[in-house]
């Protein structure tokens, strides 16, 4: 069936397309279309290239033109299921036209639906894909017309039942004055294997989401070079951690470290790897209370390939990665309960489940919990189990918050000073001396955390070659001219000599406090003449909180 190779009439296949212009719908037969200008089109392709690089790209659109040739194979046997075969095939090119994709001229066309054997080649005028990529890469080395080729061996690949993969010979994107494409079975071709990606879906978010664990994973195993230098600290409640730190690395015993926020946990887990025989294995950190609790399953023990939609590929999880060494489980306090039943059978077991696996892996993972909450407290709340809580409580460090170990505030302080001016590129003198005060003085809710942050804050905001005085480090708080500091060494406003000498008067003639307000309001009031205002300056408080006050202290007549 070759030599004069012709179109039949098209009349039959115009006929499926209707514009239907009340409804907002245009029609091909029973198939919603669509009329798209090529230019936006052409964008579209362009910001593909671009985010997601060219490979992908040509992956994506090629993937689009094989879903339209697939849809446009249905109408062949329907339109011309009469006919003989290649009026039937040539439904194909035909539509292809009138959807606008370049003019198509048969060139050669052998098909044998029943042994399966496929070979056509057909030549493309002026076709849009070719014309748009060269408007905007000039002529390439490479055929462009992805989305073409997808359509003519999606088409093909329907109507043999076969993957029939087209390539460009010549291609308008090249500089050739018109495409040339020829199609034969995928095998036919002997690089055939090298295009089959093209047409598989591969979800880009698989690949990136494999990258950003193995980033993460590389991330956690190097160990940063101040983590030793960070474990800084000779007071006795310091000391006393670091030293149940020490003798516990030496054995495979299961740790909890325990500790309010930011007081260093994960540096002391990374500690007690870096002392331990597994100290050359991998370092993978979890931070519970960071995974949404859907994901948090399929992190701790991976995936096996369709065990829920969107499980593209097979996946190892954090146990499997920390293979060999030591898995450090942050904020253990916010795994959901099933997580912790699976966590709890780990332990037992020594062998982890994929999700949506069969059988067991044997891990050889050193776990090392933490937590900044009671977990006992959440036993009783029914929250944590309490069979877990006693496999992991088996050896608990109490790391102290920093305002118990005030002695080791300074040389933290000196630490993170050096390590961030080297890190900024400042030269600064070293701390002021009221900022050291404030510094040994503040209470620390954020502990060393809270003491990095600030340093580091301080650094950039101290003069080049100055000291960091109080408010680089405390920006936020108002530093009035009567500030200073109190007994304790805290920011406080400082009194002036008469009012010290008021204070003591007070507290010798011992005059109860509240009646001693009500007193000085009446005067204001009195000193004012009744005018609630003028007493509201007087006393340096808005008219509203005196009102409040008088409310609570009613004037008295006497005074
Ligand atoms: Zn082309």
């Amino acid at each position: 069936m070759n030599d004069a190779l012709t179109y039949p009439s098209d009349s039959d296949l115009r006929r499926l397309l209707h514009f239907e212009a009340d409804s907002g719908a245009i029609w091909l037969g029973e198939r919603r279309m669509l009329l798209l200008h090529t230019a936006a089109l052409s964008a579209l392709r362009q910001d593909l290239i671009r985010s997601v690089g060219k490979e992908h790209a040509r992956r994506l659109l090629t993937r689009m033109g094989y879903a339209c040739g697939l849809h446009d194979a249905g109408f062949a046997r329907q339109i011309r299921g009469s006919q003989g075969l290649e009026d039937m095939f040539m439904v194909g090119p035909q539509l292809h036209m009138l959807e606008g994709a370049a003019r198509v001229t048969p060139v050669n066309l052998k098909a044998d639906i029943e042994a399966g054997e496929f070979e056509g080649q057909f030549r493309w005028d002026d076709s849009w894909e070719a014309h748009a990529h060269r408007m905007t890469y000039g002529v390439v080395d490479e055929p462009a017309c992805w989305t073409l080729l997808g359509y003519a061996s999606g088409y093909t690949s329907a109507f043999m039942g076969r993957l029939i993969l087209f390539k460009e010979i010549r291609c308008a994107a090249c500089g050739d004055d018109h495409c040339l494409i020829e199609g034969k079975p995928i095998d036919a071709w002997p690089d055939g294997e090298a295009h089959r990606h093209y047409f598989e879906d591969d979800s880009l978010l698989d690949t990136i989401d494999a990258l950003s664990q193995q980033v993460e994973a590389l991330k956690t195993s190097l160990v940063p070079s101040e983590s030793g230098g960070m474990l800084i600290g000779q007071s006795a409640a310091f000391r006393g951690a670091h030293d149940l730190m020490q003798r516990a690395a030496g054995t495979q015993v299961t740790v909890l470290l325990t500790g309010e926020t930011g007081v260093g946990k994960e540096r002391f887990a990374r500690a007690l790897h870096a002392h331990s025989e597994r100290a050359s294995g991998p370092f993978v950190a979890v931070n519970c209370a960071a995974l949404p609790a859907e994901l948090i399953e399929a992190e701790l023990f991976g995936v096996e390939k369709g065990a829920f939609t969107g499980a593209h590929n097979a996946r190892a999880g954090r146990f499997e990665r920390a293979d060999g060494g030591t898995l450090f489980l942050d904020e253990v306090g916010d795994l959901p309960l099933p997580a912790q039943a699976k966590l709890l059978r780990v332990l037992q077991d020594g062998e982890i489940e994929r999700l949506g696996g069969e059988t067991g892996r044997r891990v050889n993972v050193r776990l090392v919990a933490a937590t900044n909450v009671d977990l006992q407290g959440a036993v009783e709340r029914g929250l944590f189990r309490r069979d877990l809580l006693y496999r992991l409580n088996v050896y608990p460090i109490c790391i102290p918050p920093l305002r118990e170990r005030a002695g080791d505030i300074e040389a933290l302080a000196r630490h993170l000073l050096s390590r961030f001016t080297a890190l900024h590129h400042k030269r600064v003198a070293g701390f002021g001396d009221r900022a050291l005060q404030a510094l040994l003085h503040h209470d620390w809710p954020g502990n060393v955390r809270e003491l990095e942050n600030l340093i580091e804050r301080g650094v950039i905001l101290a003069p080049q070659g100055g000291f960091v005085e109080v408010e680089h480090l405390f920006p936020n708080q108002p530093a009035p001219s009567h500030d200073g500091l109190d007994p304790r060494g805290r920011l406080a406003r400082r009194s002036t000599d008469e009012e010290q000498a008021l204070c003591t008067r007070i507290l010798e003639i011992g005059t109860p406090i509240g009646e001693l307000e009500t007193m000085v309001l009446n005067l204001a009031v009195e000193r004012s003449g009744g005018n609630l205002s003028g007493a509201a300056r007087l006393l340096g408080i808005t008219r509203a909180q005196l009102a409040y006050r008088l409310k609570r202290h009613p004037l008295q007549e006497d005074v």
